[in-house]
């Protein structure tokens, strides 16, 4: 395998790397120097497509001026502005704009840094909230198996991937999970949404019975779990989960860092399956991934119901020091507008099929045992190797992007999520790299 070679002025020591085998990468590491439209360019040189939008944020594509033009400004015009009992314009004309693309009626708008601080935050007013309608009693928070929702401790403990918990042993009290819903049996080579599972949404119905309506507070979920590999919701599944949620008065959440902003073909995948949470969480292409930024979108009725009191005291004792930065709300700005003028919130729509179609071409190639995709999100799956889970998505990842492909791996899926500004002949691309990679090292 083609080992590309990095300057070696560049120390590798001191950055200690997230979610990364620091060793193994440490020795032949992996670095771009810088990025345009679709592609990275690596430092020694190379063109990369990027087909997973950087950490499925890059949703415009890269190095758009007009963003890097309004950061510029505002970081020159005002810097910095706390949001605590200040203001400053840009950030009521950010959740203005937000609240104008956001599913009908969820046009609330509260801002946060981070995917895990969205989740956090979402999981906090839900708490809130209840509290605020009388029913206290109502803290428990159920997750779902297979679930990724970030690394605070709320959000690792809702979240349903062991690994992300494990290390750490300790979790939030009162914190339940429903099962997920990949099922290689029923629902393998699945084109777009699998026909089987729906039935899994009544796992909420067993939350109610071993616990008691009166005390939870909300489900999450992601609508299609990405982190763990691109998982479409099941035909009528989130539906269902929203019929239980309302019936038992218990908060839906819908985690949308990645779905959000266009990855299904319309704004938020809440549009794309037809059913309103509650609450929405964001992050990543908020700002088409330059500055760090997220936001939660809340329902009238969630925020109506916690500004009750008297009009001095703070509704909710929450917030970030860098809640509605001033750079990240310019960013975020300049984003929508990009996504407006090149309607890039939808154009997923139109080129799903072609991404589907070419993923499924790889049906057939070797310990290849699913494929699934979704708006223009996707996965293939590999069978592990014998003891060795995860070691044949690295190879076959290593080796992509020594050809010239990245993408994100999850254990042995590969997952796939480019930028919304894909052309068909970059799918064609991606398709044919994966393709050659799968049958040289899989
Ligand atoms: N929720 C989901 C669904 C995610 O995919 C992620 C990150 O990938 C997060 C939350 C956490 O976001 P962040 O890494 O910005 O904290």
């Amino acid at each position: 395998m083609t080992v590309h070679q990095i300057p070696n002025t560049i120390k590798t020591d001191s950055f200690w790397m997230p979610f990364t085998a620091n060793r193994q990468f440490k020795k032949a590491p992996r670095l771009f120097s810088s990025a345009k439209g679709m592609y990275y360019t690596s430092v020694d040189g190379r063109q990369v497509i990027d087909g997973s939008a950087g950490l499925w944020c890059v949703n415009a594509g890269h190095g758009r001026p007009q963003i890097a033009a309004a950061v510029e400004r505002q970081l020159s015009t005002l810097d910095f502005a706390p949001s605590f009992n200040m203001g400053h314009p840009l950030a009521f004309d950010f959740a203005e704009r937000l609240a104008e693309i956001a599913p009908k009626g969820l046009d609330r708008i509260f801002f946060t840094n981070s995917g895990s601080e969205s989740v956090d935050t979402a999981l906090k007013i839900a708490l809130a909230y209840h509290r605020a309608a009388g029913q206290p009693t109502r803290t428990r928070l159920i997750g779902r198996e297979r679930g990724y929702h970030g690394v605070g401790f709320g959000g690792m403990s809702v979240g349903g991937m062991v690994a992300n918990r494990r290390q750490f042993a300790t979790h939030l009290p009162g914190v339940d999970h429903i099962r997920h819903t990949h099922d290689l049996a029923r629902n393998a080579f699945a084109k777009d949404q699998p026909d089987h599972g729906a039935e899994l949404a009544d796992d909420v119905e067993r939350m109610v019975a071993l616990h008691g309506a009166d005390t939870i507070a909300a489900v999450i979920v992601e609508p299609v779990p990405g982190s763990t590999a691109v998982l479409p919701a099941p035909k009528g599944y989130l539906q269902r989960l929203r019929e239980l949620c309302t019936k038992h008065g218990i908060l839906l959440i819908f985690d949308e860092v990645i779905t959000g902003f266009g990855r299904l073909g319309t704004p938020f995948a809440a549009n794309f399956y037809g059913v309103t949470p509650d609450m929405m969480t964001t992050a990543k292409g908020i700002t088409n991934g330059t500055v760090p930024c997220g936001a939660v979108f809340a329902s009238r009725q969630v925020h109506d119901g916690l500004m009750v009191g008297p009009d001095n005291a703070m509704e909710l004792f929450h917030g970030y020091t860098y809640s509605a930065h001033p750079v990240a709300c310019a960013a975020g700005l300049a984003t929508l507008d990009i996504y407006k003028d090149e309607g890039l919130l939808t154009r997923g729509a139109s080129i799903a099929d072609y991404w589907r179609d070419g993923l499924h071409s790889l049906k057939g190639l070797p310990n290849v045992v699913d494929i699934r995709n979704q708006g223009l999100m996707g996965a293939v799956e590999l069978a592990p190797r014998d003891g060795a889970v995860g070691a044949r998505g690295y190879d076959v990842m290593v080796d992509c992007f020594n050809r010239g492909l990245y993408f994100r791996m999850s254990g042995d899926s590969l997952a796939l999520s480019p930028p919304l500004i894909v052309e068909k002949s970059h799918i064609d691309d991606i398709v044919s790299i994966l393709g050659d990679s799968i049958k040289r090292v899989a």
